[in-house]
């Protein structure tokens, strides 16, 4: 039977079930791991450049914080719901407890189309949605960051009215700043670089050789790009195909990520860029490549196409992007998933270094971030591959079962369960 076109929370709600009973936890537990701590609704009330009033509707929820504040990014997005948000809140606790970083997870959004809206329209927007989860935010209780059609700036916009309500710079309140206020270096394209440390050791592992690889990627934003300058110029593998919400383009003797983020530039899309053919979304994921990488949207690798994806590892940047039932016939045909905890926890570990070196005021040089990040990917990936050899889970199961183990037994010493 087809799988029912599942929610990305129910998706993520369905891999909690199977982990809870790899784990043989409680009902009890069951039911504290699956609900969030808080959840805040918020109507932001915003003057638009004509001079009238419009009411956004914004979200922040918090997950767990049995191992320290919650961390989550925020998205600005049109389609944006509670339950997105409430998927994403879980899967960042399971993302902070993976790389064994001492954070909870949260998430939060704004429905709004960015993309029409001016730039003081959005700072404005930025503001409003700060004051409103204002005191139920700050360093030692939940850390922001970006997301989708989020930015630097609009971080920096964040910082400053956070900084405004507390009467002090709160550096540490707001993570994904640009450089000169606080952001830590290497931030920008931590998440991508911590995917392609993890496509390393996942090429490694399969006798992939990554110099003659070929890869395609879903999606063409803050993280597609990066990985796919990252992948290039780092491990020198081949990028055929990217995509984004207007199309995919295909080359099978490679393309040049930064000739292709200039024509995104100009034309606001990678379509028609020269040289290669234009193809659809779904004909990018059913590419016959080494390494596909959504790092779009979720919910895009399901029952009905998994079966027809030819690549042999499947990278996840995006999040949630592969649903249980897809994930079970990509195991069975001998594709191997890294999982988007564990491939894109790169940017929350970077995050996690710039709270810290908020909190000290001491910056590191990016030789540091660079070797703490590769360090820790490396570590977290030998992890999930042992238990999950060990055990016999293919690698989002093993991903879980770590993460949830170490969350429940924070729960179990704090006396929450
Ligand atoms: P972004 O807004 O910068 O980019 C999203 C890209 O996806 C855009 O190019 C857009 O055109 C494209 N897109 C949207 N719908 C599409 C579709 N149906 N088909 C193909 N392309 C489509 O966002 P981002 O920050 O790059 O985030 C991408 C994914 O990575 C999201 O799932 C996000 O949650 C995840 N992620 C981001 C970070 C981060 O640090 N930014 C960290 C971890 C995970």
């Amino acid at each position: 039977m087809i799988e029912k076109e599942l929610t990305f929370l129910e998706a993520v709600k369905i891999n909690l079930d199977e982990c809870a009973e790899i784990l043989r936890l409680d009902e009890e537990t069951r039911l504290a791991i699956k609900t969030p701590i808080r959840e805040l609704h918020v109507s932001i009330p915003v003057r638009m450049d004509d001079r009238k009033i419009k009411i956004f509707k914004g979200f922040r929820v918090q997950h767990n914080n049995a191992r320290g504040p919650t961390k989550g990014g925020i998205r600005f997005h049109p389609d944006e719901t509670i339950d997105t948000v409430r998927a994403l809140a879980s899967l960042m606790t399971w993302k902070c407890a993976l790389p064994n970083l001492p954070l909870g997870g949260s998430k939060g959004g704004v429905i709004c189309n960015t993309k029409e809206m001016s730039v003081g329209e959005l700072e404005r927007l930025s503001r409003g949605y700060i004051r409103a989860i204002a005191n139920f935010i700050g360093p030692e209780i939940d850390v922001p960051a970006p997301d989708v059609y989020t930015t630097p700036q609009i971080m920096a916009w964040m910082m400053d009215e956070y900084s405004v309500i507390k009467g002090k710079t709160q550096f540490e309140a707001i993570t994904g700043k640009p450089v000169e206020i606080g952001g830590s270096l290497g931030r920008s394209n931590s998440t991508s670089l911590g995917g392609a440390f993890a496509l390393r050791e996942a090429a490694l592992e399969h006798g992939i050789n990554l110099k003659t690889a070929t890869i395609a990627i879903q999606g063409f934003g803050n993280v597609g790009f990066y990985a796919a300058k990252i992948i290039h110029e780092m491990l020198g593998c081949k990028i055929v195909a990217v995509s984004d919400s207007k199309g995919a383009i295909y080359n099978k003797n490679g393309l040049d990520p930064i000739d292709v983020n200039k024509h995104k530039e100009d034309t606001d899309s990678v379509i028609n860029f020269s040289g290669s053919e234009n193809i659809s979304n779904r004909e990018l994921l059913e590419l016959d490549v080494d390494v596909l990488i959504p790092a779009a949207m979720e919910n895009v690798i399901v029952e009905k196409n998994a079966d027809n994806i030819n690549a042999k590892i499947v990278l996840e940047l995006a999040n949630g992007p592969t649903t249980p039932a897809a994930d079970k016939i990509l195991y069975e045909n001998g594709v191997h998933v890294v999982p988007d905890f564990l491939a894109n926890c790169g940017g929350v570990v970077v995050s996690y270094l710039e709270i810290v070196q908020n909190s000290y005021a001491y910056y590191w040089n990016i030789n540091d971030v660079t070797k703490y990040l590769d360090d820790k990917i490396k570590e977290t990936y030998k992890n999930v591959l042992t238990v999950s050899r060990e055990k016999e889970l293919h690698m989002r199961q093993s991903a879980f079962t770590i993460s949830v183990d170490r969350v429940v037994k924070a729960m179990k010493l704090r006396g929450s369960i």
